[in-house]
């Protein structure tokens, strides 16, 4: 703790904090265990066409659940992961997983992965990412990949494993649009083939006019760019209202269904593998 501490100030170590760093330490312990004791699974969100009104995709979500600790949340994990240089190995498996599930799947639903920009900042990541997809026998244009918004400038430059990625054939969106402010570059970038607007954007353009309006400009503007746009954490029918009324036509939330397990999706094949 005494990165944190002020230079010359006496160090205030109390029990609170104790028990704080204990359960850190302890998480990470377990954290590092996590994929070789077989404790994560994923689960899938559909991505529901407002025109078909069926899924034309699914986002992969990663799970841990601990025989003792019980479920702990991908905010709480994925950034340890980062912290502590694991989430290369975590972001491999997550992959793998995914192509084999996809596997058992119709041939014309996508998947969509979550990328950090931890993990687009290892090199040769883009390179590793297409060798599992194709030691599946899958198409990379059959995965998206999420990349947040605070994937850093430098990242998408010239060169960078973003550029790769796209040149494997991956498609890729911008995660959380809507939640800071760099945004807009990333879309005229080239770079993106769409974006997902956050449930905290969407929350914003459903209670304030000025808003909703800013959102419908945006929607037009993908639309003229050829990006898709997928609202995300859809809850009421209100929200689902005023994201038809602004142009959006996908849609992914409680509204039409959790995250589920892949056997809860497709039984019968789930049997036979
Ligand atoms: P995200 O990519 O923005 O994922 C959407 C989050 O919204 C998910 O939370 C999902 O369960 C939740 N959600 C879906 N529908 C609704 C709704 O109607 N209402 C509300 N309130 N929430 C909804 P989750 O699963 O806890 O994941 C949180 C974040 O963790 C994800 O945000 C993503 O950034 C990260 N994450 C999850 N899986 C992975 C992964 O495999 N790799 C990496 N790098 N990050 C991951
Ligand atoms: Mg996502
Ligand atoms: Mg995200
Ligand atoms: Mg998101």
């Amino acid at each position: 703790y005494s990165a944190k501490a002020q230079p010359g100030s006496a160090l205030q170590f109390t029990p609170a904090m104790q028990d704080e760093a204990d359960a850190r330490e302890t998480l990470l312990h377990a954290l590092g265990t996590a994929c070789r004791n077989d404790e994560f699974f994923l689960e899938y969100q559909p991505i529901v066409s407002l025109d078909s009104d069926s899924p034309v995709a699914f986002e992969a979500l990663l799970r841990w659940q601990h025989p003792t600790h019980g479920r702990i949340e991908p905010s709480v994990f994925v950034p340890l992961a980062e912290q502590h240089g694991m989430i290369g190995e975590m972001g491999r498996w997550v992959l793998s997983r995914a192509c084999a599930d996809l596997l058992r799947a119709p041939a014309d639903l996508r998947l969509a992965i979550n990328v950090s920009a931890r993990q687009l900042a290892e090199p040769g990541f883009a390179e590793g990412a297409a060798g599992i997809v194709h030691a599946h026998g899958l198409d990379p244009a059959r995965l998206t990949l999420e990349l947040t918004e605070s994937v850093a400038v430098s990242t998408v430059a010239p060169g960078s494993e973003v550029e790769a990625l796209r040149r494997h054939g991956f498609r890729l969106v911008l995660d959380d649009f809507g939640t800071e402010y760099a945004a807009l570059s990333h879309v005229s970038s080239g770079l993106f083939d769409g974006i997902k607007l956050s449930r905290d954007f969407i929350a914003d353009c459903c209670t304030a006019d000025r808003a909703w309006m800013v959102l419908r400009h945006v929607v037009n503007l993908c639309d003229d760019l050829g990006l898709s746009v997928v609202a995300e954490g859809i809850e009421t029918d209100e929200e689902l209202e005023c994201l038809r009324a602004a142009g959006v036509r996908l849609v992914q939330g409680y509204y039409y269904d959790r995250p589920r397990r892949l056997s809860e999706l497709y039984p019968a094949r789930a049997a036979v593998a």
